[in-house]
């Protein structure tokens, strides 16, 4: 059986994270996502932990060549039987290291699953969300607290973070569709895109998603 080798493409608050884990799950695949992979390398006692802990103190961005090479030693490490990637690539430049990077070692993408939801869904999602300083989770529409702005939990005020205001959400939104959305195109154009719709339920959209592996999977084992 062949590797399953994807990539999780979609704008912030998707759904990506919560419809990776029941994925990971069933298909057994390393979960690289990008964000947690580069916080967790910049503390590691190595050559390329140091360098990025130094980039990001003086307030620099890590280039490309960098996260790519953080995923492709994370994909060695752990992707041998199929990984999920989230978090990149996210622009041309590093899908086009990215493909490089995998031809070298005789692998290739499986599959790309985007999650499409449009705008105004995305900014009432996130823009809903309350926490408390202790990060118990509300939402002011799916999943209010008892008393408004107060936690169930244990009576602490429940803020909007600055990372869920709107103007926050809509420039966010706004790198994705700059940066990210020409990788659409291109995974289309190479036949590998999978679309879903990320306005429907969390559950359906699990759903369709699991069907979609399951079928690339027999289609591989062919
Ligand atoms: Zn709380």
């Amino acid at each position: 059986m062949s590797a399953l080798n994807l990539i999780f493409i979609g704008p912030p608050g998707a759904g990506k994270g919560t419809q990776a884990e029941a994925l990971v799950d069933e298909f057994d695949l390393a979960y690289l996502a990008t964000g947690d992979m580069m916080r967790a390398k910049r503390k590691e006692d190595s050559d390329l932990g140091r360098k990025i802990a130094k980039i990001i103190a003086e307030g620099g961005l890590v280039d490309d060549e960098i996260v790519c090479a953080v995923v492709i030693e994370r994909i060695e490490a752990e992707g041998a039987d199929g990984f999920l990637l989230d978090g990149f690539p996210r622009t041309t430049g590093q899908a086009d290291k990215l493909q490089a990077a995998l031809q070298e070692r005789g692998r290739s993408l499986t599959a790309v699953l985007l999650i499409e939801a449009p705008d105004d869904v995305i900014i009432k999602r996130l823009a809903g969300r309350r926490v408390c300083e202790d990060g118990h989770v509300y939402h002011v529409e799916n999943n209010p607290p008892q008393q408004e702005g107060v936690c169930d939990v244990d009576g602490k005020p429940l803020i909007q973070r600055d990372d869920d205001k709107p103007e926050t959400i809509q420039k966010r939104l706004d790198t994705y569709h700059d940066q990210t959305e020409p990788l659409v195109q291109r995974y289309e154009d190479e036949g590998l895109l999978h679309r879903f719709d990320g306005t429907r339920s969390p559950d359906e959209v699990g759903d369709h998603i699991r069907r979609t592996v399951r079928t690339l999977r027999r289609e591989d084992d062919l």
